[in-house]
């Protein structure tokens, strides 16, 4: 998973569905209608000029036949143009948007999100999506037809979900104040005076928001009306936060007044809100609650707009479900190979998943001291680096070192590891590679920690967040700057990517081909076909939760704890669990038809290189321009 640094939102969410030390998934749950992730995919610009990776000859096969050079610039000047203003015309429209990003010049104001200001945005929306309709994009070169694609499924979506999904009216979560006050006071973009000005502005507005809030929700999910009401502890906390770097700051006196004021105002409205829809929740008991599933028809809608693949959800479903029968067929093989080894003279069990089930228990085990967890992962970082150019997977820039540090205290909450980069509109900063230290865990957590972040699977994952995964596809991506992508890449590309460099590590022999890591590879990649599985049949045909549950648990060898993490999880969210195999897959089928079409003209590394070349596009669109 790569955490782009999540809104407080999602991460209090985290906090509510996690109890702290349920390592890794840092999610990027539900997102709000108006805007892509959360800021902080993106990177260092002006990194080198776009790399002839693409070489004349795609170029020349992407772009139409008879296309006069002249006007294919001038019309990606035109494209480059209009981007730039409706960028700037978005963060006006959105300052939340806008703070995530990174960019704080309307910090001080708060949206109000009742039905003017949706009126506005749709026309906001209707506006763009005509302007940017004027566009040839066959007259376009590959950076600024992805771009475009990137902007008009984002206006598009944006739309569907203000018309037809309608999560204002049925997702109390939605509204919360806390992610941009946190972004606001913790980043430091300028001097704090400054920012706590800028903060003592916005929160004038809060009682008008939640008031807005209140009048906005027509018929919500108890689900997600319980959620608003866990959450709305750690807003208050936020404020508290706040109220004393105030106080404790140099503002005037008469400023410090004002912050008190405010405060107590903005705790009265969070306080109401939370009371009030605990009585909605409560007037809920004997029905009348919207179901939390989204049903069939939504669900492929959204499908289509959050992961813009080549197929269906019901297509990708299926495809998870034949590569699950895959991997446990292999699984059943690995886990009696492994068995003498590992078992020694106990009974073999007849049932296929209990065997591998025993195996897997028991290798897990093997694993680093509590200690030793983040000297490992440091250990491990160079030795990745040196494996995939010495193995000809991937040119890697020297120039470019990841650091590894233990993650910012503020930061905490779920454990384990991800890639933080900045936001496109920091370029200064670093990418970090943020591991959370098991200090603060019990004994026994940090136990479960430990064993589920095996020998195999440490490897794994670091694989997958850094070398050659997350951290190599921003730099990769890097190359061919494109603000609108770093702001709007496509998720199921990024996240598939990351899945896609396990396997093709593995395949060139790291590891040493040893069953042991086959066999927990194979159960970590499980985990994101079975993550499509269950997110499919939860929305869409209906699945209980004790079939959900039986489903992790029995048929994809997870804990308990992280079971019942995910359960919670599928029904707060909708579509973002299908994104690492959607994506995943996606790049496997590619890379067999590059493989069909090329030859023994087929050089993997430059396909992965071309690949990357494009920055964060969707897959299908890449494939578009790689043929
Ligand atoms: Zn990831
Ligand atoms: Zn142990």
């Amino acid at each position: 998973m790569m955490k782009t640094k999540i809104a407080l939102g999602a991460l209090l969410m985290a906090f509510a569905l996690a109890p702290a030390g349920a390592a890794k998934k840092t999610q990027k749950h539900g997102k709000a209608a108006s805007t892509a992730k959360a800021g902080k995919t993106a990177k260092k610009k002006g990194a080198a000029a776009p790399k002839a990776a693409q070489g004349p000859a795609v170029a020349a096969a992407a772009a139409p036949a008879a296309k006069p050079a002249v006007s294919e610039r001038r019309q990606d000047k035109a494209m480059d143009t209009l981007s730039g203003q409706f960028l700037t015309a978005l963060w006006r429209i959105d300052p939340e948007s806008a703070i995530a990003a990174g960019k704080y010049d309307n910090a001080a104001t708060l949206s109000i999100p009742d039905q003017a200001g949706r009126a506005k945005q749709l026309a906001f929306i209707d506006d763009w999506l005509a302007r940017f309709g004027k566009i040839d994009a066959r007259q376009l070169s590959d950076k600024q037809r992805t771009d475009l694609a990137l902007l008009s499924n984002k206006l598009n979506a944006d739309r569907w979900y203000l018309t037809t999904f309608r999560e204002f009216e049925w997702n109390p979560a939605n509204y919360n104040i806390a992610g941009s006050l946190d972004f606001i006071l913790n980043t430091e973009y300028a001097a704090q005076p400054q920012r706590l000005r800028t903060l003592l502005k916005r929160i004038a507005g809060v009682p008008q928001y939640y008031a807005a809030a209140r009048e906005s929700i027509a018929t919500p999910t108890r689900e997600h009306t319980q959620l608003a009401v866990a959450q709305s502890a750690g807003v208050l906390t936020v404020l508290g936060d706040l109220d004393r770097a105030a106080q404790a700051s140099i503002l005037t006196p008469a400023e410090k007044q004002l912050y008190t004021q405010r405060i107590a105002a903005a705790r009265t409205a969070v306080n109401g809100y939370a009371a009030w829809l605990g009585e909605l929740d409560k007037s809920m008991e004997q029905g009348g609650a919207r179901p939390f599933r989204i049903g069939k028809e939504l669900y492929e809608q959204k499908f289509g707009y959050d992961i813009q693949s080549g197929s269906s959800a019901e297509q990708t479903y299926q495809k998870a479900l034949s590569a699950r029968e895959q991997l446990l067929q292999n699984m059943d093989k690995l886990s009696d190979e492994l068995w003498a080894k590992t078992m020694g003279e106990a009974a073999k069990p007849s049932d296929r998943n209990q065997k591998i089930g025993m195996v897997i228990d028991k290798l897990s085990s093997k694993h680093v001291a509590r200690a030793d967890f983040f000297p490992e992962i440091r250990r491990q970082i160079p030795l990745l680096q040196d494996w995939v150019s010495s193995h000809n997977l991937l040119t890697m820039d020297p120039k470019k070192p990841l650091v590894v540090r233990e993650t910012p205290l503020y930061q905490r909450g779920v454990a384990g590891a991800s890639i933080e980069a900045p936001g496109p509109y920091r370029p200064q900063d670093r990418t970090y590679y943020n591991v959370t230290p098991l200090d603060s865990e019990t004994a026994e957590q940090a136990e479960s920690n430990l064993r589920e972040y095996n020998h195999w699977i440490l490897q794994i994952l670091n694989i997958h967040e850094a070398i050659p995964g997350h951290y190599t596809q921003l730099v990769y991506a890097n190359k061919s700057p494109s603000i609108v992508k770093s702001i709007f890449g496509n998720g199921a590309m990024i996240e598939g990517w990351a899945v896609y460099g396990e396997r093709m590590m593995l395949e060139s022999g790291y590891g040493d081909n040893a069953p042991e890591m086959w066999l927990m590879y194979s159960k970590w990649n499980l985990r994101s076909v079975t993550n499509t599985i269950l997110d499919y049949s939860v929305h869409v045909l209906g699945m209980k939760k004790e079939e959900a549950i039986d489903l992790l648990t029995k048929q994809a060898f997870q804990t308990p704890r992280e079971a019942s993490e995910k359960w919670r999880r599928v029904q707060l969210t909708s579509v973002q669990l299908t994104s690492y195999f959607s994506g995943y897959s996606e790049i496997m089928e590619l890379r067999e038809q590059r493989k069909q079409a090329l030859g023994s003209k087929f050089v993997l590394k430059d396909f992965h290189e071309q690949f990357l070349s494009y920055g964060s596009a969707p897959v299908r669109v890449i494939k578009e321009l790689m043929q």
